[in-house]
């Protein structure tokens, strides 16, 4: 080992130098504001200032000869290693790291440690200064911060699910539901009020009337910021059971019916509004074709009334004026009271059926046994004296066609098929009823060669109160007796179809199980 120093210095002098600098250096170590270590080249502890003693928990006395790595955090050993393999392998003198140590106490002491390597002049690793700096409440703080950030995350984690969850609750709901913001802007539409206006979802925010057209009850567009939705969000409106017409972007129309109500908060916060609506269409188109059966039926009831009481008072006259009664016109005027009084017996029935009334009480048939042959040429001669311009045949194949059925609704779908077939026929002609039988089955044919029914309006024939386009308004009707006879062939197990061309005629088949179910 060469020592090299000045040559002008005596020992003397070096060693006051020496000493001088030792000092210094221990002056530094013992009052530096960071915890400083020596540690021989295998990692033992040479010296260790207070602050560094502090840190760790342990006097210097305790730590001198220990190796480092005993009061490292154990799950920071394996790093501590590496990091100093590393730093061996690439012969780096200083390098640093965060780690923890443990303290006797047990706590941790986070530290951010500076090692340098001194050499001896041949090069040779001879011990090693580490400068540790305590970091712990800082590490605390990030930590804290960590912590805080993650509670902020699941927090708005958490707001979202429920906004999620809230979503897909509002967007199952049979009520169609959109929610606008306060100033009126759409922010939500579930999928009932999507099915409505017939668009698909679009989130953007507009007004209501700036996505769907929408018409008063006047038919007027409704301005924008008039439409309850807007009215509820911007002006703090509560608006209940309005009533309006959405335009759908094929054209077609929903009559809505909608409450509006302001969302506001406690203190008085606006959040906006919601506004539930309902697509009304059928029930109002129910309510009008109610209606129009209900003028149809009055108008329809004066005509066989008129005939009652015009032959009665024929009758009357002639009697009180002591004229010679003639037994053929007498019986005439009584048949054409039988068949006033038949029509407005038949009329009654589609009033109560309008009402889902049924003669005999509710839906339960009240069955015998009926001859079907006997029964419809009892309802043809009936149909038969009210026209003078028709003639009803009426055909079997059997002598007798026997079937266990309600008499009363058989009369009804006979004198309905019949008198439809005389009242179809304006310019008169031959009504024919045609009766089968084969296994099991009756089968009715009621054939007329009058205005017939145009195609489009033979699919919804059935329908209450539907009217084809080629009589409404020209002859009267309801629009309930073909549904009644529907309604009573069903109940007994058969079914009924129709063959019809527009200005040919028409053919109405009932089929007819003859034993009871
Ligand atoms: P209404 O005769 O009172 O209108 P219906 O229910 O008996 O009611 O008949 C419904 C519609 O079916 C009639 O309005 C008419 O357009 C059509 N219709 C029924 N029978 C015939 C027929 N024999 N010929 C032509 N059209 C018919």
């Amino acid at each position: 080992m060469s020592m090299s120093h000045d040559p002008v210095l005596g020992v003397e002098e070096l060693l006051a130098t020496l000493r001088e600098s030792e000092e210094r250096f221990r002056t530094i170590f013992e009052s530096a504001p960071v915890g400083i270590s020596l540690l021989d080249r295998d990692g033992r502890y040479l010296s260790v200032n207070p602050v560094r003693q502090q840190m760790l928990g342990y006097s210097e006395a305790e730590l001198i000869g220990r190796h480092y790595l005993e009061v490292t955090h154990p799950d920071d050993v394996p790093l501590d290693q590496a990091v100093n393999e590393e730093a061996r392998l690439l012969q780096t003198d200083r390098y640093q790291l965060e780690k923890r140590f443990l303290r006797r106490s047990g706590e941790t002491t986070w530290a951010r440690i500076t090692i340098a390597i001194v050499r001896d002049s041949a090069g040779e690793h001879a011990y090693s200064v580490s400068i540790a700096e305590d970091i712990t409440a800082q590490r605390a703080a990030d930590e804290e911060r960590n912590r805080l950030l993650r509670r902020e995350r699941e927090a708005r984690n958490r707001l979202e699910q429920v906004a999620a969850e809230r979503d897909a609750i509002l967007r199952q709901i049979g009520e169609g539901i959109i929610i606008a913001d306060p100033a009126g802007r759409i922010v939500f539409v579930n999928r009932a009020a999507e099915e409505i206006h017939g668009l698909p979802r679009n989130p953007a925010g507009r007004l209501y009337v700036e996505r769907y057209l929408a018409l008063d009850v006047d038919r007027e567009p409704i301005r924008p910021g008039r439409s309850p939705l807007s009215r509820a969000a911007i002006h703090g409106e509560t608006l209940t059971n309005v009533e309006w017409i959405v335009v759908r972007h094929d054209g077609s129309e929903v009559v809505a019916e909608g409450s509006a109500i302001p969302v506001v908060l406690d203190d008085g916060t606006r959040l906006g509004a919601v506004l539930t609506i309902r697509d009304v269409t059928a029930q109002r188109r129910l309510e009008q074709e109610k209606d129009d059966f209900l003028s149809a039926a009055a108008h329809d009831l004066r005509t066989p009334l008129t005939t009652i009481k015009g032959h009665a008072q024929i009758l009357r006259r002639r009697l009180s004026h002591q004229q010679p009664v003639d037994v053929d016109a007498l019986s005439r005027g009584l048949e054409r009271l039988e068949a006033g009084a038949t029509r407005l017996s038949a009329l009654i029935n589609d009033l109560l059926d309008v009402a889902n009334i049924q003669i005999g009480g509710g839906t339960t048939l009240a069955r015998s046994a009926v001859d079907l042959v006997l029964v419809t040429r009892r309802v043809a001669d009936d149909q038969g004296v009210a026209s003078e311009r028709h003639e009803i045949h009426v055909e079997s194949n059997r002598p007798e066609i026997i079937g266990f059925w309600d008499p009363v609704r058989i009369d009804r779908v006979l004198s309905n098929l019949m008198s439809n077939a005389l009242k179809y026929s304006p310019e008169g002609g031959i009504v024919r009823v045609i009766l089968t039988r084969d296994d099991g089955h009756a089968i009715i044919r009621v054939s007329d060669n009058g205005i017939g029914i145009p195609a489009a309006d033979l699919p919804y024939i059935f329908d209450r109160f539907r009217r084809a386009e080629n009589v409404a308004g020209r002859i009267a009707g309801t629009g309930i007796g073909l549904a009644a006879v529907q309604r009573i062939v069903r109940q007994h197990g058969g079914t009924i179809e129709v063959e019809s061309e527009e200005g040919q005629g028409s053919t109405f088949i009932v089929t007819l199980p003859v034993d009871g179910p």
